[in-house]
This record gives C-alpha cells, sequence and structure tokens, in this order.
C-alpha cells in the first residue's frame, strides 16, 4: 500500500539547477522604459504595498493533534488555513510577486497569468489586486467551483481548460499574447522563496517549538504540489543542522513518488490528481527530490479518511491534502511508537475544509469517484485507540 525507501541516485533539476521544462521565454523587455521615474514608483510602491501585506498579517498557529501522552509523542499541524487567502499558497504568492517584481518581470497595467490548480491562484488574485494588476488563473475545468468564485471575488480572471496538462502552454501563450508576466509557479516556488530564514515556514515551525518537549522534530512532514514548501523545509532543516527528516507523502495520481524512486527526471501520470494542490502529472522543475529523506504512497481513500478523523480530534474541516500528509505523520508516529520511540512530528493543515464540501466532505462524490474509506477510518480508529497500526 504504501513504501518507503531511499531513491537510487541523486537527483537534480537540471545540470545546472535550471529548470528542464521551462515552456517560456523571459519575458521581454521592449515595452517598458525601466529607467522612466513613473516605473521606478510604480515598482517601489507596489514592493511597500506586499510587503505592508505581510507586516499586517500575524504568524499561522501550530496547533496539537491529540495523542495519548503516556505515548511519549506529539504530533502538529501547521496551520496555513489562516492567512488572509486561506491557505499555504498565501507565502508562495507573496514571495512570487516580490520576485516577479524585483526582476522586473511584472510591469504596471500588465496582466499576470498563472497556471494552478487553484489555491495559487486564489493567493495571487489577491496579490494582484493589491499592486492593481489584471490577473488571469489557467486551471483544470475539474477545479472545485469555490476556488474558482474566490479567484473572481479577489478580481481575477478564470480561463478553465479541459486537458488538466495544457495548463503550462495555455499560460504562456496568454503572458505572450497579452504581454503580460507568466508566473509559473511550478518552475519559480523553490527559487523565490527565502529557504535560509526570514521567518519561512521552517523557521516558523522551530521557533513555536522551541518551548514544547521535544523541540526538534523526528520528522516534518509536507505533501507536494510545487514542492516549494517541502524544499524549503528540506534546505532549512540541513542548512540549521537539524536532526530531522523530511517525509513527503504523495497521492495516488502524482509521478512524484516513481520520479523520486528510480531518479527518471521524465517520470510522468497521466490521470489527474483528486487532491487538490498535491500530486503532479510531471516531475515539476520546483520540486527537489534530493534534499527529501523519504516518500511514502497514500491512498486517497486513506487522506479522505484522516480529513475525517482531524475533524472528529480537533473539530475542523480542512482540504485533501491535510489528510495526505496526515496519514503519513500518522504512519510515522505508529512506526516511533512501534520502536518505543519519543519525540515530536510536524505536518501541515494547508488549506479549510469548506473549499471542498461537495468533494471530500460528500458521500455522494466519495461513491462516485469508487472511493470507499471506510477500511482506512478502521485503521485510524484503531491506530487513535488502541496504539497499534494494522498491516
Ligand atoms: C500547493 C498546495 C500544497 C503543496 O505545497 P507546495 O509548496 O506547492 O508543494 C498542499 N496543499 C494544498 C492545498 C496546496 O494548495
Amino acid at each position: 500500500m504504501s513504501t518507503a525507501q531511499q531513491p537510487h541516485t541523486p537527483h537534480r533539476a537540471g545540470a545546472d539547477g535550471a529548470p528542464r521544462t521551462a515552456v517560456h521565454a523571459p519575458t521581454p523587455t521592449v515595452d517598458v522604459d525601466r529607467t522612466d521615474p513613473d516605473y521606478r514608483s510604480w515598482l517601489k510602491e507596489a514592493v511597500r504595498k506586499v510587503q505592508a501585506d505581510a507586516n499586517r498579517t500575524a504568524d499561522t498557529h501550530l496547533l496539537r493533534f491529540p495523542l495519548p501522552e503516556e505515548w511519549g509523542i506529539d504530533l502538529y499541524l501547521k496551520d496555513e488555513s489562516t492567512h488572509p487567502t486561506g491557505s499555504l499558497k498565501h507565502r508562495l504568492a507573496r514571495s512570487l510577486f516580490l520576485y516577479g517584481l524585483c526582476n522586473g518581470w511584472i510591469r504596471p497595467g500588465k496582466p499576470v497569468i498563472e497556471a494552478s490548480s487553484g489555491s495559487t491562484a486564489v493567493s495571487e488574485a489577491y496579490f494582484a489586486s493589491l499592486i492593481g494588476v489584471p490577473f488571469i488563473a489557467v486551471m483544470p475545468a475539474t477545479t472545485s467551483r469555490e476556488k474558482t468564485r474566490l479567484i473572481e471575488f479577489h478580481g481575477g480572471t478564470c480561463h478553465l481548460v479541459q486537458d488538466p496538462r495544457t495548463v503550462y502552454e495555455v499560460s504562456a501563450r496568454l503572458a505572450a499574447e497579452s504581454g503580460g508576466h507568466y508566473m509559473d509557479q511550478f518552475t519559480y516556488a523553490e527559487r523565490a522563496t527565502d529557504w535560509r530564514g526570514n521567518n519561512n515556514i521552517a523557521e516558523s515551525i522551530y521557533e513555536q517549538l522551541r518551548l514544547e518537549r521535544y523541540p526538534e522534530p523526528a520528522w516534518i512532514v509536507a505533501t507536494a504540489g510545487t514542492g516549494g514548501t517541502s524544499a524549503t523545509i528540506a534546505r532549512y532543516v540541513h542548512y540549521m543542522q537539524y536532526d530531522t527528516r523530511i517525509c513527503v507523502p504523495d497521492p495516488e495520481n502524482s509521478c512524484f513518488f516513481d520520479g523520486w524512486l528510480t531518479g527518471d527526471a521524465t517520470a510522468h501520470c497521466t490521470t489527474p490528481s483528486r487532491i487538490e494542490g498535491v500530486g503532479r502529472p510531471r516531475m515539476e522543475p520546483s520540486f527537489v527530490p534530493g534534499a527529501i529523506d523519504r516518500m511514502m504512497k497514500v491512498p486517497d481513500a486513506a487522506s479522505m479518511a484522516a480529513v475525517r478523523a482531524l475533524e472528529a480530534a480537533i473539530g475542523r474541516k480542512a482540504g485533501g491534502s491535510t489528510g495526505t500528509g496526515l496519514w503519513s505523520a500518522l504512519r510515522i508516529v505508529g512506526e516511533m511508537h512501534a520502536a518505543g520511540r519519543t519525540g515530536s512530528v510536524v505536518t501541515l493543515l494547508c488549506d479549510p475544509g469548506d473549499r471542498y464540501l461537495d468533494k471530500y466532505y460528500s458521500d455522494d462524490w466519495l461513491a462516485a469517484q469508487g472511493l470507499d474509506i471506510t477500511p482506512y477510518a478502521r485503521t485510524l480508529d484503531t491506530f487513535l485507540s488502541a496504539g497499534v497500526w494494522p498491516d
């Protein structure tokens, strides 16, 4: 059902770390005079507005998932649903806007375009509106209604495509036609984020664990969409010389696990992921396999059972990817408990469940997808009550 092994070979995004599969040329520079004082004052003002947004917002909570005290194992969820735009993509969008502005790629009056399964586009629409540029999201037609509503609420436009694999080319084409900027989260997520600190998600987790009984987690579990979050956390852990291990759980329909295991940079998957935000059809340039200690394949029905167990435990609904991470984190807790180890484990609450009431929380949707969560729900019940993870 799930495996966890070491990859055979080290991986690189490309020989020089460059994206393997970039589909767009750099933004043309002919249509703006960068020495124009009006452009420079627009740029300064745009950067100020993005920074001011960060300055106004508080850090996200580190919640405890209740486990029996005597296990000597503490499980936490970094609650990224409390950002102003409701997901961990708020961090990414802020970083991508600052990177695009400081690189001179985002220009006054020109649209920002993104290939997104939804959450990134919600956050980017918010930042585009903050600095007053148009925003277009290119998304699979299967994206939840609630996400398209949120993008439009923040003033963005949704461009839906039938084949999810075409989101990249369509975005690049729209940017070329409009003179806009294709943000390209799947290439730039890992490099737009300050991985050595600057209150990134990893630094924040360690700061919040400072007074806990196990301040240095044995494991941090983070799912991958762009791969940016897992790359930032893993790099920070290595940079700070911590002993924490990084596990990336992968949903059913995704190539990341196979690509990581075999070192095959051309690994791909033809079925789109059911878990919004995570699982990809290709090895994204922003996914950094070499930094990751372990991967785990998680059945989609297990992710669904886990989000329901989360609600039973802490009274909060979350998106499917939170379930994928929680299932994996609980398996690791089970391994530690079986081995008599104590310590802490951290995973993420990536976005709120109210975005998915008609999907993950709908029994009709589960039935239509052929997902039976009963055996997984039973496994979680047994584990949380008896401390034994059934085989
Ligand atoms: C993007 C996303 C993830 C994964 O984060 P990455 O940094 O892109 O790998 C997980 N869950 C949700 C809901 C997301 O939108």
